[in-house]
């Protein structure tokens, strides 16, 4: 609890107290009254300061507004205990909601807690302890175990574990040595490590997920938006139909005013639409929460929404279902010798980030280098093309091939052909495999069981390497030699025949593609910048696995959501309804209204907890 919300459940108790106390004597009338007036004032005289306030800046219509004159009201109409009573049950549920807000919050924020506050940097042989955003790019840093990795870098010196939980949802700790990754937020638990930073805070890991959790709050769903618009213009009919309701059966029919007056009052305490303006952001608030805790970072309630009701999930193959580490499976040279083969390929893939460049290079295993290297021109979908020791070479699949009109051949095994030309002469190719991933196979099932109607593959790999790894996976469709754009074509096509779809991938060659899908889901946070950026989605561990359990939550929190919708309009309309008709006191509103939004605040805390 915050100090204002300690000093508000202070004053909710003494005027609970005050109200029980001043209710047992026998004071009556105008007396009665006056005394009442304290409790009341004690409990609520923020509430009509800021309805006040709001009045003069010319809002006049919020649930400030409706409480004040409700409870103004009755004391108008002599109804003193009601009216206090009005105020300390409002104040209550106020106080419960800010809690449950600050909970979700704070859930929101242990995530947050991944942020580094210092960094230890090595400068000329002395160590610095300097804030995160001074670390220059190159720079080496000491990490002690126990201790925030606070940049993104490759280990130089030492071996440890380290814990990515906060960041990936991975519970398993993960060894780490020498000229590995490391990965800003993860804490490193077991040694001591020297780390080259690859990168300034402001484009690590941690700074770009700190920011995208706090943007996340300012996408609304539709629902969300609809609620607030919704309770712009109900407020204002309350009131007008409160009036209508104290006026006009005591002038038209003659009825008497102090009951008609109170069956105003009552209506307008009932229909405060608080629990809706609360629970609903509130249950977004919390599955987004609850999602990040699983390593599933969304950045919008907009994307939990729609990703509830998707029915076709899009997978690229490479990253995304695949490991993305290939091993070479054979060497086929002409001309030259295989090591010259491996060796060139190497060389031209050595500034690549696609994950054949990145096996192509660790197949080759030794150091390369770089004054070797002239121009490098990635050609997306198909390869690149790179000077290495002052000549020109292709490296890619037979697409880039045959742009080049080189006269190559295809390879009789199966597995993901990377060919190599010097200008239009043909090297040979190399033919790696790529496995899929060991959750890969089980998450489409998942996927299948929640409903979704249709999984699909799109790669630019070959046919033949695409079938095979549909047909182990279960996907129900393959699209394979695909370019980027044609990846966006198959999108589009799918998305023109009414498809609520889902795109999930790494980032690479297919960022276009995440951006068009309802929802852009990508793999591989820890690498592609562009995916990150592009994605709606993040998850963090590259598990297909995260995917189905992405779905469940968002469904659970669109149910919860609706569940307090239809709830709390149900419960009011049954006791507006007693209310006009006579039956419902005050008392009977002010439970009907507090006791809703205290159950619709419950129900919406549930979605920050886990799902099975
Ligand atoms: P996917 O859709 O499976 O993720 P991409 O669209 O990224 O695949 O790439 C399609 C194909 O283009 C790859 O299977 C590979 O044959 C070729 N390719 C792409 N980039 C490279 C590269 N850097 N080096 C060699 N081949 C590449
Ligand atoms: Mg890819």
């Amino acid at each position: 609890m915050t100090r204002k919300q300690k000093r508000t459940l202070w004053r909710i108790a003494a005027a609970a107290v005050l109200c029980v106390v001043i209710a047992l004597l026998p004071v009556e009338g105008l007396w009665r009254g006056l005394l009442f007036a304290v409790p009341y004032l004690i409990v609520g005289y923020d509430v009509l300061w800021s309805a006040v306030r709001n009045i003069l800046h010319g809002q006049v219509f919020d649930e400030k507004f409706l409480m004040a004159i409700a409870t103004l009201g009755a004391f108008a109409i002599r109804e003193y205990p009601e009216a206090a009573a009005v105020m300390l049950f409002y104040q209550i549920g106020e106080l419960f909601q800010g809690i449950a807000v600050g909970r979700s919050r704070r859930s929101i924020a242990a995530l947050m807690d991944i942020a580094p506050e210092s960094a230890v940097v090595l400068r000329d042989g002395q160590e610095e302890e300097v804030s995160p955003d001074e670390v220059r790019v190159g720079e080496t840093i000491l990490v002690r175990p126990g201790e925030k990795i606070p940049l993104d870098g490759v280990i130089l010196e030492g071996r440890t574990t380290v814990n990515t939980a906060a960041l990936t949802g991975e519970s398993l700790p993960a060894d780490k040595a020498e000229g590995e990754r490391v990965i800003s937020g993860s804490i490193n638990l077991t040694g001591a490590i020297k780390v080259r930073t690859e990168s300034v805070y402001e484009d690590s890991t941690v700074a770009k997920i700190l920011e995208l959790v706090e943007n996340s709050q300012e996408k609304k769903a539709h629902v969300e938006s609809f609620i607030t618009r919704f309770a712009r213009w109900y407020t204002p009919c309350v009131v007008v139909g409160a009036l209508l309701l104290a006026l006009i059966p005591p002038l038209l029919l003659g009825q008497p005013w102090a009951v008609w007056v109170k069956r105003a009052l009552i209506f307008l305490v009932v229909s405060c639409p608080c629990a809706l303006v609360v629970s609903v952001p509130l249950s977004f608030f919390g599955g987004i929460g609850g999602a990040s805790r699983e390593g599933i970072l969304i950045k919008g309630a907009n994307y939990l929404e729609t990703l509830a009701k998707v029915d076709t999930v899009v997978f690229d193959k490479t990253g995304t279902l695949t490991q993305g580490s290939f091993a070479v499976d054979a060497i086929h040279p002409k001309q030259i010798g295989a090591e010259a083969l491996l060796d060139i390929a190497a060389a031209a893939e050595s500034y690549s980030q696609h994950p054949v460049a990145e096996s192509i290079v660790s197949a080759h295993g030794g150091d390369i280098d770089h004054s070797r290297i002239g121009q490098v021109t990635e050609i997306a979908g198909k390869g690149l093309r790179a000077e290495v020791d002052g000549q020109t070479f292709y490296v890619g699949n037979s697409a880039l091939m045959e742009q080049i009109g080189a006269d190559y051949h295809d390879c009789h095994l199966v597995g993901t052909v990377i060919h190599v030309a010097r200008e239009r002469e043909y090297l040979g190719h190399i033919v790696i495999n790529d496995q899929p991933k060991p959750d890969a196979a089980q998450a489409i099932a998942d996927l299948k069981a929640l409903g979704v109607r249709k999984t699909v593959m799109l790669t630019g790999d070959i046919q033949k390497v695409a079938r095979a790894v549909a047909e182990k996976l279960g996907v129900d469709e393959v699209h394979a030699e695909l370019l980027p754009g044609q990846k966006v074509e198959q999108v589009e096509r799918m998305l023109q025949s009414g498809a609520k779809l889902a795109f999930v991938g790494d980032g690479i060659n297919d960022a276009p593609v995440l951006t068009r899908a309802d929802v852009g889901i990508a793999m591989g946070a820890m690498g592609s910048d562009a995916a990150i950026e592009s994605a709606d989605i993040v998850l963090m561990d590259d598990k297909p696995s995260r995917l189905p359990l992405a779905v469940k939550l968002s469904r659970r929190t669109m149910r919860i959501v609706n569940e307090n919708i239809v709830f709390a309009l149900a419960v009011k309309a049954v006791i507006l309804l007693l209310g006009a008709l006579g039956i419902a006191n005050m008392w009977f509103a002010v439970f009907g209204d507090v006791g809703v939004l205290i159950l619709a605040v419950l129900n919406a805390m549930r979605c920050l907890g886990k799902v099975e």
